[in-house]
C-alpha cells in the first residue's frame, strides 16, 4: 500500500515539474505523435495543448528531427504562430517511458540574433578601421596624419577628448594633436614637466604597455596621488592610454632595428567612469601602430628630400662647371678657327673614309671651295678623278699611319698653277693605339720659293758654265808648264804649280758636279736605262778607282754576282765610283774595300713598305775607315754637307757627291744609305730595281 502511495506521489511530483518547469517539454511516441505538451512548450510554440497533442513532430519540425541514436542537440528554425521566424534548440531523452521520448526545447531565437549582431558590429568596426588606416597612410604630411587619428579615434570612440601626445628626450612632453569636444578645455600645445610622465612610465610603455583605466580614482588601480590630481584638473575619470613606438635604424648595425619611445596616443573620459573594450584597446592600438608606420616614413621621407636637395645642388654646380667648360671649349674653338682661318695655308681634317670633316676659309679664297659645301664630301668628289688619282698613294701612306710629305703643281682660283707642298699627318686613336681616325691635310703655297729655286739654279747653271771653259784652258796651261817645254821650274816653282794644278781639278770637279746635280735636278737628264750585268757595272766602277786606291795604298775588291740590274749605265758607274772613292778617301793605308752586290727582299720589304713587293738588288760598298757619327748618317746626303768641314780642303771633296748619287738612284726608284760604325767603318747602300731571268748575253754593254 505504501509502495502505491510513493509511486501516486512520485507520478504527481514529476507532473507538477512538467507542468511548471520553466523548459519547453514534448513527449512523443514511438511514431513521432506529440502525446504529452508542458505550458512552456505551448507557449514557446504559439499553440494550445489541444492543437498540438495528437500531431507529428514532423509537421512542427519538418525534416528536421534527428533519429533515435544521432546526436541529442539540435537547432531548428519554425515559425510561429504569430508569424516570426524562431531558432529552437532541443535535446532529445530517448525511451524516458517505453517507445516514448522527451524534447526539452528552449527558443535561442535572441541569442542568435545578438551574435549576429555581434558580427556585425565586429565587421563594421574591422571597414572603420581600414578606412581610418587609408585615410592615414594617404596623406605624407604627419601633422596631417596625427590630426586625422586624433580626430577619427574621437569620432569613434565617442571620448571626450583624444591626443597625441609626444615625449621629448628629456622627459617632458606636449600635446600635439588633439580633438576635444566643446565642453572641455583643449591642452594642446601645452608643456608638461617630467614629473607628470615619469622615467618608470616611460620605460613601460617603451616595452610596448597599454594602460586603459576605467576610473582614475579606483584604489585598484592605484595612481599616484599627484597623479590623480592632475587628472581632475583635466577632469579626466577614465583614460585609455597607448604608447607609440617608432623604429629607427641602428646606427652601429646596417640592418639591426631600435625602438624608441615616441609618444602615446590617449583617449580621456571626462563626465563619466568608462569601461574601455576590446575592440576600443585593439583600435587604440592599431592607429598607433600606423602613426608608428607613418612616422618612419616621415623621417625616410626627410632624409630622401635632404637627398634631393644636396644632389640638386652638386647638379646645379656640375651643370655650372660643364657650361663653364663649354664656354671654354667654345672660346678655344673660336681661336682655334681664327688662326686656321688667317693661315695663309690650306688647312684640312679628312676620316678614315676620306671625306673632308674640316676645311679652312684658305679653301674658299684659293681654291675657290666653300668649307661648307665640301664638308663631308669625299676627296675625290672635291678634287676629281685625275687629281685624285695622283694624290691617292700619299693618302694611302696617311691613313697606314705614316706621316707623308710631297710637292704638287695645283690650279688655284686666279686661273694658274702653284707649287704646294702638302704635308699629311695620321690621326692616331688615343685609346686604341695604331687605329687610324683620320689625316690632317696642310698644304702651303711654294710657288715663289720655286721660282727663286728655279733663278738660282739657272744662275749657278749659267756661272758654272762660264767658270768651266776658263778653268779648262788654265788648268791644260798648268799642264803643258808641267811637262817643262816651256822652261824648266825651280823646285819651288813646281810645288806651286803642282798646288795649283791639284786647286784647279777641284775647282773642275766642283763645277761638274754642280752642273751635274743641277741638271739631274731640273729634269734636263732622262736616263737611259737598260738591262745591265750587276758584275759588269762593279767591275768597272773598281777598275777606275784602282790608281786611287793604289795612291792611298788601299785594296779594292769586288764580288762577282750573277744579278742584273736596270739602270743607266754610265750614272750607276759614276754612283759607284763615287762611293769607292769615299771609301778610299776615308779608308787608312793598308786597309780593304769591298764592293758587292745581293738580291734581298727583306731589307727592300722593311725599308720601302709602301711599295709593291718588286725585286731588287742592294749594292754595297764597305769600308774600314773613320766612321760617321749617327747623328751625320742623314745630312751626308744633302749639299754640301761634311761630316768634318775641313774635308774637302784636306780630301778634296766637294760635298755634292753623295747627294749627287742620292739624285741619281731616285730617278732608278732606289734609295741610298749608309750604316756606320763611329771609328771602325761604314757600308753606303743603294738598290736598283733586278730583272729576273734575264740572259746575259741579251745585255748591251
Ligand atoms: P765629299 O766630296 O766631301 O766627299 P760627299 O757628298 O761625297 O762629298 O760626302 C759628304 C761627306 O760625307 C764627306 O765629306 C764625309 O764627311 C762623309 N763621308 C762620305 N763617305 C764617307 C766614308 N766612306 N767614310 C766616312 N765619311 C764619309
Amino acid at each position: 500500500m505504501e509502495r502505491v502511495v510513493e509511486l501516486q506521489i512520485g507520478k504527481l511530483l514529476l507532473q507538477g515539474i512538467f507542468e511548471r518547469s520553466w523548459e519547453a517539454m514534448i513527449i512523443i511516441d514511438g511514431k513521432n505523435q506529440l502525446v504529452a505538451v508542458n505550458p512552456s512548450a505551448c507557449k514557446l510554440l504559439g499553440s494550445t495543448t489541444e492543437e498540438l497533442i495528437g500531431k507529428s513532430i514532423l509537421d512542427l519540425f519538418p525534416c528536421s528531427l534527428n533519429q533515435p541514436g544521432e546526436e541529442n542537440f539540435a537547432e531548428v528554425c519554425i515559425q510561429h504562430q504569430n508569424g516570426s521566424i524562431q531558432t529552437i534548440e532541443y535535446s532529445r531523452v530517448e525511451e524516458i517511458v517505453p517507445e516514448h521520448s522527451l524534447l526539452i526545447l528552449r527558443d535561442i531565437t535572441n541569442l542568435k540574433r545578438a551574435a549576429a549582431e555581434e558580427l556585425h558590429l565586429q565587421h563594421q568596426r574591422i571597414q572603420l578601421f581600414s578606412e581610418v588606416t587609408l585615410k592615414i597612410r594617404q596623406s605624407l604630411q604627419l601633422k596631417e596624419i596625427l590630426q586625422t587619428t586624433v580626430t577619427e579615434v574621437q569620432r569613434i570612440l565617442k571620448a571626450d577628448r583624444v591626443l597625441i601626445y609626444q615625449v621629448f628626450a628629456n622627459g617632458t612632453g606636449m600635446p600635439i594633436s588633439e580633438a576635444v569636444l566643446p565642453d572641455y578645455s583643449p591642452i594642446l600645445g601645452m608643456e608638461f614637466p617630467e614629473e607628470v610622465f615619469p622615467e618608470e612610465y616611460r620605460e613601460l610603455y617603451a616595452q610596448g604597455r597599454v594602460q586603459a583605466i576605467s576610473d582614475v580614482h579606483s584604489s585598484e588601480v592605484g595612481l599616484a596621488e599627484c597623479l590623480i590630481e592632475f587628472m581632475d584638473s583635466w577632469m579626466v575619470k577614465a583614460k585609455l592610454v597607448v604608447p607609440i613606438l617608432q623604429n629607427l635604424k641602428s646606427k652601429t648595425g646596417k640592418d639591426q632595428v631600435c625602438v624608441r619611445l615616441w609618444g602615446l596616443l590617449i583617449a580621456h573620459q571626462c563626465q563619466i567612469t568608462r569601461e574601455w573594450t576590446d575592440f576600443e584597446l585593439e583600435l587604440m592600438q592599431q592607429l598607433a601602430d600606423q602613426i608608428g608606420i607613418a612616422l618612419s616614413q616621415a623621417e625616410l621621407l626627410e632624409n630622401l628630400e635632404e637627398l634631393v636637395v644636396e644632389r640638386t645642388a652638386n647638379l646645379q654646380q656640375e651643370i655650372n662647371e660643364r657650361l663653364e667648360v663649354e664656354a671654354a671649349l667654345r672660346r678655344s674653338e673660336e681661336q682655334l678657327r681664327l688662326i686656321a682661318n688667317g693661315l695663309p695655308v690650306l688647312i684640312a681634317y679628312v676620316d678614315k673614309q676620306q671625306h673632308y670633316r674640316f676645311n679652312n676659309e684658305a679653301y674658299q679664297t684659293w681654291l675657290g671651295l666653300s668649307p661648307t659645301n665640301i664638308y663631308g664630301c669625299h676627296l675625290q668628289q672635291v678634287h676629281g678623278q685625275e687629281e685624285y688619282q695622283k694624290i691617292q698613294k700619299y693618302i694611302e701612306i696617311a691613313l697606314s699611319g705614316q706621316q707623308v710629305v710631297y710637292e704638287n703643281d695645283t690650279l688655284f682660283q686666279d686661273g694658274c698653277i702653284h707649287s704646294v707642298n702638302v704635308t699629311y699627318i695620321p690621326h692616331i686613336h688615343e685609346q686604341k693605339k695604331g687605329e687610324i681616325k683620320g689625316f690632317f691635310a696642310l698644304t702651303s703655297d711654294i710657288s715663289d720659293r720655286k721660282a727663286i729655286e728655279r733663278m738660282k739654279d739657272e744662275f749657278i747653271s749659267v756661272v758654272s758654265h762660264e767658270l768651266r771653259t776658263p778653268l779648262t784652258s788654265i788648268h791644260s796651261s798648268l799642264k803643258i808648264l808641267a811637262t817643262g817645254k816651256l822652261g824648266n821650274l825651280s823646285s819651288k816653282g813646281q810645288r806651286m804649280l803642282n798646288i795649283a794644278d791639284e786647286q784647279t781639278e777641284r775647282l773642275v770637279r766642283l763645277v761638274n758636279h754642280v752642273l751635274d746635280l743641277q741638271s739631274i735636278q731640273s729634269g734636263k737628264i732622262t736616263m737611259n736605262k737598260k738591262a745591265c750585268k750587276a758584275t759588269e757595272l762593279m767591275i768597272e766602277a773598281t777598275q777606275a778607282m784602282q790608281m786611287m786606291a793604289q795612291e792611298h795604298g788601299v785594296q779594292l775588291f769586288a764580288e762577282s754576282v750573277g744579278f742584273v740590274v736596270w739602270a743607266d749605265r754610265d750614272y750607276i758607274i759614276q754612283t759607284l765610283t763615287n762611293l769607292l772613292s769615299n771609301a778610299i778617301k776615308f779608308s787608312p793605308p793598308e786597309s780593304c774595300v769591298y764592293l758587292s752586290a745581293k738580291m734581298d727582299k727583306f731589307i727592300i720589304k722593311k725599308r720601302f713598305k709602301n711599295k709593291k713587293d718588286n725585286d731588287y738588288v742592294t749594292f754595297a760598298v764597305k769600308d774600314n775607315g773613320q766612321g760617321i757619327p749617327d747623328n751625320q748618317l742623314e745630312n751626308i746626303f744633302e749639299r754640301f754637307q761634311q761630316v768634318d768641314s775641313s774635308d774637302s780642303r784636306k780630301k778634296g771633296g766637294t760635298g755634292l757627291g753623295l747627294t749627287i748619287c742620292r739624285q741619281i738612284i731616285k730617278e732608278h726608284g732606289g734609295k741610298i744609305w749608309v750604316e756606320s760604325n763611329f771609328g771602325v767603318g761604314s757600308t753606303f747602300y743603294f738598290t736598283l730595281p733586278a730583272i729576273i731571268n734575264e740572259r746575259s748575253d741579251r745585255h748591251e754593254r
